[in-house]
């Protein structure tokens, strides 16, 4: 696939993961897959006491890998969990570790048979990864994921503020367009 049919394939909005109506979004959650704050709380608050219970089966996910559960009142049709890695300085593999959470992600999502997924940013709040060069690694993941799976339809991702939103489509149209 050319790189412009790649690039309409990924849109950069503003806006709240958990209003999201593609068919996955994903959580930007911990190892533990209990519940915590900032999108892993809104997610778990919008979609009802259902999702904990379902997380408590799963038995945690580590970091960089991904874990898939029904989306109870979520206007989406699953969500998708990822343990992000927490920013230690960039010694620590946390570069590798965050792709891994992009492409164990989309992996899940084609074998569910998913044609949409929303993204937050995920590790850029608490866990304190830089935001620009996780979005370098988010943009680029997704680029190569799209490369080599065409039954992927759409994949956004979702910035919270308008300063993310603007620094995000400056790096995606400086580097895939
Ligand atoms: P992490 O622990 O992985 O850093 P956070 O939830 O603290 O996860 O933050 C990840 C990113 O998600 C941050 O950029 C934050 O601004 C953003 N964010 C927080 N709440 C939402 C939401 N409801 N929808 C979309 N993005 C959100």
């Amino acid at each position: 696939m050319s790189s412009s049919s790649i690039s309409a394939k990924i849109k950069i909005i503003k806006g709240d993961i958990t209003r999201q109506t593609t068919d996955a979004i994903v959580n930007a959650a911990n190892e533990s897959l209990l519940g915590g704050g900032g999108v892993d709380g809104a997610i778990h608050r919008a979609a009802g006491s259902q999702l904990i219970e379902e997380c408590k089966t799963l038995g945690g996910c580590p970091t960089g890998e991904a874990r898939i559960t029904k989306a109870y009142n979520l206007p989406c049709k699953y969500v998708i969990h990822t343990g992000g890695p927490i920013w230690r300085g960039g010694n620590h593999g946390e570069s590798r570790l965050l792709a891994s959470c992009y492409r164990n992600s989309l992996e899940l999502a084609v074998e569910n048979a998913i044609k949409s997924i929303s993204f937050p940013s995920i590790s850029t709040g608490v866990y304190g990864f830089p935001f620009e060069k996780a979005c370098l690694i988010s943009l680029g993941e997704i680029q190569a994921f799209l490369t080599n799976h065409s039954n992927l339809e759409m994949v956004y991702l979702v910035c919270f503020s308008e300063q993310d939103l603007e620094t995000c489509q400056d790096l995606f149209d400086r580097e895939l367009v």
